[in-house]
């Protein structure tokens, strides 16, 4: 049974009302890949009576009031991804599609979907707690930089005039919510729930203060040591309380939630999901029928990318379930009328961190490496390959199960100390391309970007070569690049192009990066300052300049040449053109393994 997204289904149950109603930017796919209905299912499994409103038309309050008052408070978000970033390609262009939508149709949520949804509730039910949570609160609880209007915004809890904001992975906060206000506490009762913020005034207990919302949006040094002030307070075995102010008023930020450990995993995955859109919808949703036939093995991230929010918003500590819940699962989706024999993707943020973990309990409590494994892999560090080999040999053993794939992104520096996960992959689950994400190759931009670097790739790639070859597999890489990342000039990008060449991977699409809120990589794209080093970073904020390094990883489509020489003039390279398209390196004429390696690059 979905949980109730109409009065009559409210009634259905039984119920006349409800105690937390959920409002999400997203259709309702009851899976437990999406946030908010798996945060429903958790809260019906603790006896909560739970209604989602989703994609409520916002223009008036009354699709608003469709599952009437509830008893404890509404619960909102934009979705999967902020709203902004939905909505707007990286050269801040309106999307045409949204794949969180049926038909995969434009529209269904507004810009700022956490704003707009808080007020409309405000105006129908004033007096009911608004509890804001997901990606875009998550990503913008402090004074942020937004970059679809080029400025430092204030916290979202005071454009949102929400009562209390969860963050990160929201499970523990949100029962701890619910159950506190069921059992008669009052808001100003609830200030020191984990993983939540709320607006208040400082007061005399042990708290990190960082610079406020006025100095953060007027200094950009200041903007860099809020955000590295803010960073070191991740670790939530020592984290403390962080309050911002923003004019008389603070936001006060309470340490993160714990992780949950493998058996409270296991059963946030056991919730009796319906592994379907609602039966409401008539249209195909895109974002289901990718995610339908995969499986999370885990959560979280110790990689540390710079340009990426997974630490931020799931945390460094990976959060794995058992081999038997995942099979369960796997089980039970075999027996779907739909299963045609094919696990789409057993993984998570990194698919090779499946059971990781630091090795040194009172040493990961004190930790404050933004990961794991640049720029160095920590020796505390656990990489035993053990468990995340032997889930996929498992998978791959199932009767019904024709063929698991993995593709969640591996870390390939981290691969190079699992060989029996690397065989495993290789010899079975790559489907023909592999994603990887060098991201770049020059080895100043991959250090801001916390990346592992190119003699780590071409290990990587030769290791993958004769993996494929190993397994009689004629196998390739789909390679994810950035362009116009902090730190990357328009010299580094044709470096960049060169040395792919020279390794005969050519690309079809590249990602223009994102300042999206909340990460490392945004923090420097705004204030051209290294949060973490105190370094000036070098930034292309022009639209031509990032074409144009964009243009030169494209070099080889007829598309892409007048940018490319007008690079290379720019460069005052001209005579290099002949680098690019003067036929073929040394390598590429000496090597059949590399020549037939042409790879295409899939959009993220
Ligand atoms: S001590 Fe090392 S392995 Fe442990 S959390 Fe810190 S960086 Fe990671």
């Amino acid at each position: 049974m979905f949980i109730p997204t109409t009065q009559e289904e409210v009634s259905k149950r039984g119920w006349k009302d409800l105690d937390v109603i959920f409002v999400s930017g997203d259709a309702y796919i009851d899976h437990p890949a999406f946030g908010v209905p798996l945060l429903a299912r958790w809260l019906e499994s603790h006896g909560f009576r739970v209604g989602i409103i989703a994609q409520p038309d916002w223009r008036s309050k009354e699709p608003f009031m469709a599952l009437g008052r509830p008893r404890l408070f509404f619960a909102v978000s934009a979705g999967a991804m902020d709203s902004m970033v939905a909505h707007y390609t990286p050269a801040r262009k309106l999307r045409h599609d949204d794949a969180y939508t049926p038909g995969n149709r434009h529209g269904a949520r507004p810009n700022r979907a956490i704003m707009v949804y808080t007020s409309r509730l405000k105006e129908a039910f004033k007096d009911v707690p608004v509890v804001i949570g997901g990606i875009e609160a998550s990503l913008r609880r402090f004074a942020h930089y937004d970059f679809w209007e080029n400025k430092v915004r204030r916290s979202i809890l005071f454009d949102a005039k929400a009562d209390l904001l969860i963050y990160g992975m929201a499970e523990r906060a949100i029962l701890e919510v619910a159950q506190r206000m069921k059992d008669g506490q009052t808001l100003e009762e609830l200030r020191d729930v984990r993983g939540s913020a709320y607006i208040g005034r400082v007061g005399n207990g042990a708290h990190v203060e960082i610079p406020s919302y006025e100095e953060t949006s007027s200094s950009k040094e200041k903007f860099a040591e809020a955000f590295r002030l803010v960073y070191l307070q991740q670790n939530p075995w020592s984290a403390q309380i962080v309050a911002q102010q923003h004019a008389n008023r603070a936001l006060i930020c309470n340490p993160p939630a714990f992780p949950l450990t493998e058996q409270e995993m296991d059963s946030v995955y056991a919730l009796p999901f319906e592994k379907s859109p609602h039966p409401s919808y008539l249209e195909t949703i895109p974002a289901w029928e990718q995610i339908k036939t995969s499986i999370t093995s885990h959560r979280g991230c110790f990689g540390g990318c710079a340009f990426c929010a997974i630490t931020m918003h799931q945390g460094k500590t990976i959060q794995s379930r058992s081999k038997s819940s995942i099979l369960a699962e796997i089980s039970a989706l075999t027996r779907k009328s739909w299963f045609r024999g094919t696990i789409s993707d057993v993984g998570g943020p990194t698919a090779n961190m499946y059971g990781l973990g630091c090795g040194n309990v009172d040493a990961m409590k004190k930790c404050l490496r933004e990961s794991c494994l640049f720029p160095q892999i920590c020796k505390n560090l656990c990489t035993s390959d053990a468990a995340a080999t032997s889930l996929l040999q498992a998978v791959r053993a199932l009767d019904e199960v024709r063929h698991t794939a993995v593709s969640s992104g591996v870390r390939y520096d981290l691969l190079e100390k699992q060989p029996a996960y690397f065989r495993e992959l290789t010899g079975h689950h790559v489907s023909g391309l592999l994603k990887i994400a060098p991201e770049h190759l020059v080895e100043h931009v991959t250090d801001i970007m916390r990346k592992p670097g190119k003699k780590a790739f071409e290990t990587f790639l030769a290791r993958f070569r004769e993996e494929s070859d190993r397994a009689g597999k004629r196998q390739y890489i789909v390679p994810y690049l950035i362009s116009g990342h902090p730190g990357c000039t328009l010299a580094d990008m044709f470096e960049l192009a060169l040395i792919l060449k020279k390794m005969a991977i050519k690309v079809e699409q590249v990602q223009d990066f994102t300042p999206t809120p909340g990460t490392i990589a945004t923090c420097i794209f705004h204030s051209g300052i290294d949060p973490m080093n105190g370094k000036r970073v070098y930034i292309a904020t022009s639209d031509r300049e990032k074409g144009l390094q964009k243009a030169l990883l494209l070099w080889h489509l007829p598309t892409e040449r007048a940018k490319v020489i007008e690079a290379l003039k720019e460069l005052g390279r001209e005579a290099d053109a002949k680098l690019l398209w003067g036929g073929g390196t040394e390598s590429q004429r000496s090597s059949p393994a590399l020549r037939k390696k042409t790879v295409t690059k899939k959009t993220r």
